[in-house]
C-alpha cells in the first residue's frame, strides 16, 4: 500500500505482474486463434491505436496507463465498438525510462476488454517514485504512439515546486482545443480534468466550428461511445493525453445536463436515466486513464473520486460532484428542471440543512481525508462554482440551484470543517462555469468579519461558450469575496506550487475558433502560505 493512494479500502494487488513476469524479449504472435485472425484482419483496414495513449491515476509506484483499440473510431455499428469484434484482444507493453523507449524496465502482457469497447486500463505498480516513464503498447503488427507517465513523489519527500495545470468543459462544436495544445507546451506535471469533458448535445443555435460527427445527443452506449472517440481523434487533445498524466474528475456533461443522481433534468423516469447514466459512466470508463479496481463501472455506478499525496507539499482530493447529490432544491415540473435561479422566500428547500451535493458517504471521505492530511497545501478538485454568488431575480436576491449556490448546508459544513480542523492551505478548483473567478471562501459569506478559510480558482473552459458577462458583472458588488470575475475567455490555470506560495495563471487562447490560436497570461494570482485568501501577485 505504500505509497500509492492512501485512501483505500482496496487490495492493492495489481492484475499486472511485476518483473517476475517480464517478457525478455517481444515475444512473436503464436499460433493464429480466431480471435487473432480477426485482430490481423482489423489492422489491415485502420490504425488500432487511432484514440492514442494515456497515462493517469498517477501513485508514488505507479501508474495507469490507458489505450482502445479503434481501427474504425466513429463505427456506426454498435455491434462493432470502433470496428471491433470478437473477444478480449492479447496485446504487450513495454516502459522504459528513456523517451527514445531504448531503455526498457519493464515489459508484459496486457488486455483489451471486449466488455470494455476494447479498452486496456493497465494499472503498474512497483516503479520508482518521482520519476519520468514512458511507454507504448504493441497489438499483433502494430504499435502505439509512445506516451509520457509520470510516479508521484515518495511519501515523506519535500518536493520544492510543483507545477500542474487544471482544465475544464471543452465543447467540440464551440471551438477548437488549443488550450489543450498550448497546456501541454508548459510542461505540467498532470493535469486535472473538472468535467464537462465531453458535451452529449448538438447545438442548436450558436455558432459552431465543427459538428459532433453522428448529428444526435448522446444518449445510448454506442453515441457516448463516439463522443469520446470523436474528441480523442482531436490532436491537440491526443497530444496532452499523450505527454501529461491526467487526473479525472466529471460533471454533468459527461451524462445529461444539470443531471442529479438519479434525476433527470428533463423529469425522465429515474430507472430509465439510470440506464442512461450507466452508459454514459461506461463509456467515460472505457476512454479515461482511471485505476479499474477503483473506477470499473457496476451499472449506474462508479466511483470517480479519490486522493492522490504529493510527498509532503500537496494533497489532493478530486471529488464527484453528481453521482450522490440530492435533487436540485424546488426542482418541478414543468419548467424548473436543472440549475434555476431561487429566492429565500421562493425556495425554502434550497437551505435543508438534509441537502448534500456530495453525498454524505463522500463527505465523510472527504472531511477524514482532510483532517488526516499532513501536507503542506490541500487541494479540493471539483466541477463546479463553490463560492457565494449572489444573483438578481426580478430584482431580489437569488442563487442558482445548480452549483454549491444550490446545496448551501454543504458548503457550510465543508468550510467549517475545513475551520475546525486547522486543513494546512485549503485551495478549491472549480469548472463548469466557463468562466475565470478568485474566490475567498469565507465560514459566512454574509459577514465581513467572519474568517476566510480557504480559497477558489475557476478555469474557464477549453472552448464552451461563457455566460454573459454583464449580469454576473453586475452583481460583483453584492459578493466582495469575488476578487475576480471574466466569463470572455476560453482557456485554462497554470498553478506553479512551492512549500511557501502558490502561483495561478489564468491562460487565455487568443480566439477558440482559430485552430492556431495562441496563448497568454490573461490574468495571475497567488496564495501565500499559511494565509488563506487570494491576493494581486
Ligand atoms: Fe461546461
Ligand atoms: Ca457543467
Amino acid at each position: 500500500m505504500e505509497g500509492r493512494l492512501t485512501s483505500g479500502h482496496f487490495s492493492r494487488r495489481r492484475f499486472v505482474a511485476g518483473a517476475g513476469a517480464a517478457f525478455t524479449a517481444i515475444a512473436p504472435i503464436a499460433a493464429p486463434s480466431p480471435i487473432r485472425t480477426a485482430v490481423a484482419q482489423s489492422w489491415r483496414a485502420g490504425n488500432p491505436f487511432s484514440l492514442g495513449v494515456a497515462s493517469g491515476a498517477p501513485g508514488a509506484d505507479g501508474f495507469v496507463l490507458w489505450t482502445r483499440l479503434a481501427p474504425d473510431p466513429l463505427s456506426s455499428n454498435p455491434e462493432t465498438p470502433g470496428g471491433m469484434s470478437g473477444a478480449d484482444v492479447a496485446l504487450r507493453y513495454e516502459i522504459a525510462s528513456d523517451p527514445g523507449m531504448t531503455k526498457i524496465v519493464r515489459r508484459g502482457a496486457a488486455s483489451a476488454e471486449q466488455a470494455f469497447a476494447y479498452s486496456v486500463h493497465l494499472d503498474v505498480a512497483g516503479l520508482e517514485p518521482g520519476r519520468s516513464y514512458w511507454y507504448r503498447f504493441l497489438a499483433g503488427d502494430a504499435a502505439s504512439p509512445a506516451g509520457h507517465a509520470a510516479t508521484l513523489p515518495a511519501p515523506g519527500s519535500a518536493p520544492a515546486t510543483l507545477r500542474f495545470g487544471f482544465v475544464s468543459c471543452s465543447n467540440y462544436e464551440h471551438g477548437y482545443f488549443s488550450a489543450y495544445r498550448h497546456l501541454t507546451g508548459e510542461n505540467p506535471a498532470f493535469v486535472l480534468f473538472l468535467g464537462d469533458y465531453i458535451y452529449e448535445t448538438v447545438e442548436q443555435f450558436r455558432p459552431i466550428v465543427r459538428r459532433h460527427s453522428d448529428g444526435v445527443e448522446a444518449a445510448t452506449l454506442p453515441t457516448y461511445r463516439n463522443r469520446y472517440a470523436q474528441y480523442r481523434l482531436d490532436p491537440d487533445l491526443q497530444g496532452l493525453h499523450a505527454q501529461v498524466p491526467a487526473i479525472v474528475t466529471w460533471d454533468d456533461h459527461e451524462v445529461q445536463n444539470d443531471y442529479a443522481d438519479k434525476w433527470s433534468e428533463t423529469f425522465d423516469d429515474p430507472e430509465q436515466f439510470l440506464r442512461r447514466r450507466a452508459a454514459a459512466y461506461q463509456a467515460f470508463y472505457e476512454h479515461m486513464p482511471v485505476r479499474p479496481i477503483i473506477s470499473r463501472p457496476n451499472g449506474p455506478v462508479m466511483r470517480v473520486y479519490d486522493r492522490y499525496t504529493l510527498g509532503d507539499l500537496i494533497e489532493i482530493s478530486a471529488i464527484d460532484g453528481r453521482q450522490y447529490r440530492s435533487r436540485q432544491a424546488c426542482y418541478a415540473p414543468p419548467n424548473k428542471g436543472g440549475g434555476h435561479l431561487e429566492t429565500n422566500a421562493s425556495c425554502p428547500e434550497r437551505l435543508d440543512t438534509g441537502r448534500t451535493m456530495m453525498g454524505f458517504g463522500q463527505e465523510a471521505w472527504l472531511y477524514a481525508g482532510l483532517a488526516h492530511s499532513k501536507a503542506r497545501w490541500n487541494l479540493i478538485a471539483q466541477d463546479v462554482l463553490m463560492a457565494q454568488l449572489r444573483r438578481k431575480r426580478d430584482g431580489i436576491d437569488a442563487f442558482w440551484t445548480d452549483d454549491w449556490n444550490g446545496y448551501p448546508a454543504n458548503r457550510a459544513r465543508l468550510l467549517q470543517h475545513i475551520h475546525d480542523a486547522k486543513v494546512a492551505n485549503p485551495v478549491v478548483i472549480s469548472g463548469d462555469i466557463h468562466s475565470f473567478f478568485a474566490n475567498d471562501l469565507k465560514l459566512d459569506f454574509d459577514d465581513q468579519s467572519s474568517p476566510i478559510v480557504a480559497t477558489e480558482f475557476v478555469g474557464s473552459s477549453i472552448s464552451s461558450y461563457g455566460p454573459p458577462y454583464d449580469p454576473i458583472a453586475r452583481v460583483l458588488p453584492d459578493n466582495p469575496h469575488v476578487h475576480f470575475f471574466d466569463s470572455r475567455r476560453r482557456g485554462y490555470v497554470l498553478v506553479d506550487l512551492t512549500p511557501d506560495a502558490m502561483q495561478v495563471q489564468m491562460r487565455a487562447v487568443s480566439d477558440a475558433h482559430d485552430p492556431k490560436a495562441t496563448i497568454s497570461t490573461f490574468k495571475t494570482f497567488a496564495v501565500e502560505g499559511g494565509r488563506p485568501g487570494v491576493v494581486a501577485a
